[in-house]
This record gives C-alpha cells, structure tokens and sequence, in this order.
C-alpha cells in the first residue's frame, strides 16, 4: 500500500471510475463532491469521505481536482472551505480538469505560497479511458512534483506526457480537443451524406472504421450515432467549453480558427434544441448536421 494519501474532488463521469483505480490499486483516498449520490458510490468502492475540500486536503498529501471548468476548480481550490484551507505544507495538488491555463497559473501561486506544490494534468481518452485506466495525461509543472506524482498517473493513465511549465498541460488539453472534435464533425457529415446517397449504414461503418478516416471518434462514437444512442460519455456542454476555452487562447495568441469556430456555432445549435440537450454526449454534434439535410444517420 502506497504511504501518499490521495483526496479526490469531483466525482463525476470521470473522477468515479479513476478513484475506482487508485483503491484497486491500493490507495487509501478521500472523496468529496457536492452531489450526494457520487459520494455514496465512492464509499460504495471503498472510498473515505469529508464534508468539504478543506477537510479533503487536510487528511490527503495528494490531493486531485475533476471538476467541469476553471471557476469550479477556483471553487475548490480558494473558496471558502477551499483545498487551501486544509492544505499542509508539502502536499501536492494535481487539477486533472479541463480549464483556463491562466487559472491554473493563478492557483498554483496561491498553493505554492502555503508552500505545497500544483501541477495540472488533463486527460484525454474518455469516460472508456478512465475505467480501464488507460487515460493519456498531459501535465504541466516541475519536474520535481511531476516525479512525486507519476505513480499515482501511472494507475489513471498509460500514456504520461510531461509537457513543461505550470499551465501546458491545460493547453495542450485545449489544442487536443480541435483534434477530437474535427473528427466528429466530419464522421456526422459523412454519415448524413451516406445515409441520403442511399447506402446501407452499417455496411458503410464497416468500410470505412479501418481506413485512413480511422480514428478513436469513428470507433467509439460511430456506433453510438447509428444507434441514436446520445448518452454522455463526453458532455455536449463540456466540449462547448473547451471550444470557448480555444477561442481564448486563439484570442490571445493571435491564432485563426475557423473549422473550430463554426464546430462551435453547430454544438449551440443541439444546445438550443431542448432543455437538456447539452447534457448529452458530445456524438450529438450529429444532430446539427442531420436538421441542415433533414436526415437521421440512423442504420
Ligand atoms: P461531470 O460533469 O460528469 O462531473 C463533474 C463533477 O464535479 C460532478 O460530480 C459535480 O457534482 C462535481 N463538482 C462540480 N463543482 C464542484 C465543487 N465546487 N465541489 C465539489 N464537486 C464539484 O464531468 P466529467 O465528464 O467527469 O469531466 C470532468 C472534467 O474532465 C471536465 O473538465 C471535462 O472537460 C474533463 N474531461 C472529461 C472527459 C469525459 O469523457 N467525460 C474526458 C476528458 C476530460
């Protein structure tokens, strides 16, 4: 059993089956999320609870935020009853989140005056990722905290990238998601076209999934669209932060982004389709695309 105590903040789609990982693994963690029902299914797995992120940070030594965007983790971190509070000196946190890189530079100066250590690490690999543990972690920070955190990675991830300062790990999260989301742009276009051309739909998807269109959107996603299955996964509101999170930083440095920009601009359309229509997973982009030609990519 590993000595580091782990405190683990947001329970959600993500954070539930990661804290799974880290009691397998061994583990001794403490959870806390504002939704009851999470925090049930965590002592469920094993898991210690506490009443607010203070009291997380005051019986952990390593302490992980995965929360939905960057005013939650200010939130946890510096709002009242905030990691802060509860923060020993020597302790590290990790924000696993998907936020403003500037907000993690900002929180990782306030933990470092308590003389405790931050380093960001977004994920990518989905919902699937997190349960088999396979996830690809993109951390900023130093060297020093990146070493003491990789065995605790080790067990959420497989694919550990040290991508330098405080704040790169946040933005290469954010240029990783134009990536993801492109795909899903094109595999909706593709299947609504197939669909009106008149081909059979499960014919087309076994085509063309091992092809040079091959990609992990195609495989996990595809069939998920053909079935009209829209559960989350990954939420249609998450990614239309992370395509704001985008245009921020394009903003700021100055860079153009038009096939983003316009992605954006169909994802406010399926959130403007009914009231928890950004709830669903991120495959709904689909949707959009289907209204522009009145047709369902259905098989
Ligand atoms: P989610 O909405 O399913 O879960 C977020 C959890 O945080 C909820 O349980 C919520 O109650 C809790 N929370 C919110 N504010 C809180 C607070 N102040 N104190 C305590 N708990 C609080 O989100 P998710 O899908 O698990 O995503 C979490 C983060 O990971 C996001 O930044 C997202 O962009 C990123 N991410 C998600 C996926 C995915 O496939 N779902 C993949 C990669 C990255």
């Amino acid at each position: 059993m590993s000595e580091e105590r782990i405190g683990f903040i947001g329970l959600g789609m993500m954070g539930l089956p990661m804290v799974r990982n880290l009691l397998d693994d061994g583990y001794r963690v403490t959870v806390f999320d504002l939704d009851d029902s999470v925090v049930s299914r965590a002592k469920e797995l094993g898991a210690a609870s506490a009443d607010s992120a203070s009291a997380t940070a005051s019986r952990s030594d390593i302490i992980i935020t995965m929360v939905p965007d960057s005013q939650h983790v200010e939130a946890v971190i510096a709002g009242p009853d905030g990691i802060l509070e509860g923060l020993s000196a020597g302790s590290v946190v990790i924000d696993m989140s998907t936020i403003d890189p500037e907000v993690g530079r900002k929180m990782a100066s306030l933990i470092e005056a308590k003389n405790a250590n931050f380093i960001d690490a977004p994920v990518t690999g989905g919902v699937g990722g997190a349960e088999a543990g396979t996830l690809s972690i993109l951390v900023g920070g130093n060297a020093e905290t990146f070493e003491r955190a990789l065995p605790v990675l080790n067990v959420l991830g497989s694919d550990i990238s040290h991508m330098g300062p405080v704040g790169s790990g946040h933005t290469t999260k954010i240029a990783n998601q134009l990536i993801g989301v492109a795909t899903v742009a094109g595999m909706s276009e593709a299947f609504v076209l197939a669909k009106k051309a008149g081909l059979g739909m499960q014919a087309f998807f076994a085509a063309v999934k091992n092809g040079a269109g091959r990609s992990w959107a195609l495989e996990t996603l595809g069939p998920k669209i053909l079935e009209g299955d829209f559960a989350p996964g990954f939420m249609v509101k998450h990614m239309q932060k992370d395509l704001r999170l985008a245009d921020q930083l394009a903003a700021k440095t100055g860079t153009s982004l038009p096939t983003s920009s316009l992605i954006a601009q169909l994802y406010r359309s399926v959130q403007a389709s009914g009231p928890d229509a950004d709830s669903q997973g991120h495959q709904a982009l689909v949707q959009a695309i289907e209204k522009l030609s009145n047709e369902q990519a259905r098989s």
